[in-house]
């Protein structure tokens, strides 16, 4: 007799379609499915991914009208004149595009599906709404980031109450650069004082944000406001402030080094240009951050917007580092990130 019942159990078991259609007793089959249960729960226990925190993810619906994405798609940076034809900032010339996420539902599975089965806990800001649907569906995986980037959009007393609620663990993305101000400009400061009293990490926007930001997208926005030593006031006044600096201040190495250098408890994110500029351009600046001793003090991030492929396209950047040890990974994958947030990396396993 051809063992149907076993066969059943195992078909979406790949794994263990060796121990199908054997002719078997009874007695035999209990023992054949006790080792086959076991067998399950060690290939499930082997495949369980050590766990990643991305510290920069952008909270958001779906939308069937973004366009697809090629990641690195900065390097060929497009040639044109103030008469001619605006280039466009993105191109879908290349073999498998990113699609975006096309509806809310679409995004909110995404999301859930990188918590569970990637194994990933994220710090999320943005639209309020899909920050709450994410954290109701993986209160464990998401810590909900409270952004601040111009005192026009709160008041200090508005941005100490939300905070005070215990909803949000962190204030980010502060993006001044965008408003034209530095991160030092006095109208911030007291969010920062706030932050430095609640003991709020703060990530701050420091570095570039894309081709023809400040002529074609963004009138306000200066390359030179992103200069990591603009942070340098601002970190002076609040000295137990905890900041990150999202996109590593990229492509200003030589300050951020100096930054971290004079100021202990700055880290950085890879966020965002470990996806959009060429390879080798953002493997030479990782490798220059870790070759200057900056190994504790780099986190993983994406800057996952609507495309959800953006996280194992990013991931992969990391784990294909020739340049770093299994440990820097590690570390930059998590540990600096359950450092930096005082997270308990018993609750990750
Ligand atoms: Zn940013």
């Amino acid at each position: 007799m051809k063992n149907c019942y076993l066969e059943s159990i195992l078909t979406n078991k790949p794994h263990m379609k060796f121990l199908t259609c054997h002719l078997i007793s009874k007695a035999t089959l209990f023992y054949t499915l006790f080792f086959c249960f076991v067998f399950t729960l060690n290939a499930q226990e082997s495949k369980k991914r050590l766990p990643i925190i991305d510290v920069h993810v952008h909270a958001m619906g779906g939308n069937p009208n973004v366009p697809p994405l090629c990641p690195w798609f900065l390097k060929n940076m497009p040639g044109s004149g103030p008469d001619q034809e605006q280039p466009s900032f993105m191109n879908t010339n290349c073999i498998s595009p990113l699609q975006p996420a096309r509806s809310d539902a679409e995004m909110d599975a995404a999301i859930l599906r990188a918590n569970k089965e990637l194994n990933i806990t994220m710090v999320v800001s943005g639209d309020a709404k899909a920050i709450h649907r994410w954290h109701k569906a993986a209160p464990d995986r998401i810590i909900p980031s409270l952004g601040i980037s111009n005192a026009d959009e709160m008041t200090v007393e508005a941005f100490r109450d939300s905070l005070s609620t215990g909803f949000y663990k962190v204030m980010g993305e502060v993006a001044p650069q965008y408003q034209g101000m530095s991160p030092s400009d006095m109208s911030l400061d007291e969010y920062f004082g706030v932050a430095e009293e609640l003991g709020i990490p703060v990530g701050i926007h420091m570095g570039t944000g894309g081709n023809g930001m400040a002529n074609l997208s963004r009138p306000k926005y200066r390359a030179s406001l992103g200069q990591p030593f603009l942070l340098e006031d601002m970190l002076a006044r609040h000295p137990k402030l905890k900041i990150w600096v999202m996109h590593a201040g990229y492509p200003m190495v030589d300050q951020m080094i100096a930054l971290m250098g004079a100021n202990a408890y700055v880290y950085v994110d890879l966020a965002g240009f470990i996806w959009s500029y060429p390879l080798e351009e953002i493997h030479a600046y990782l490798k220059r951050l870790v070759q200057a001793g900056f190994s504790k003090r780099i986190m993983y991030g994406t800057d996952l917007m609507i495309w959800p492929g953006l996280l194992e396209t990013s991931i992969e950047v990391i784990e294909s580092a020739n340049y770093l040890s299994e440990e820097q990974k590690r570390d930059i994958f998590f540990n600096n990130a359950v450092r930096f947030f005082n997270l308990d990396a018993s609750k990750f396993e």
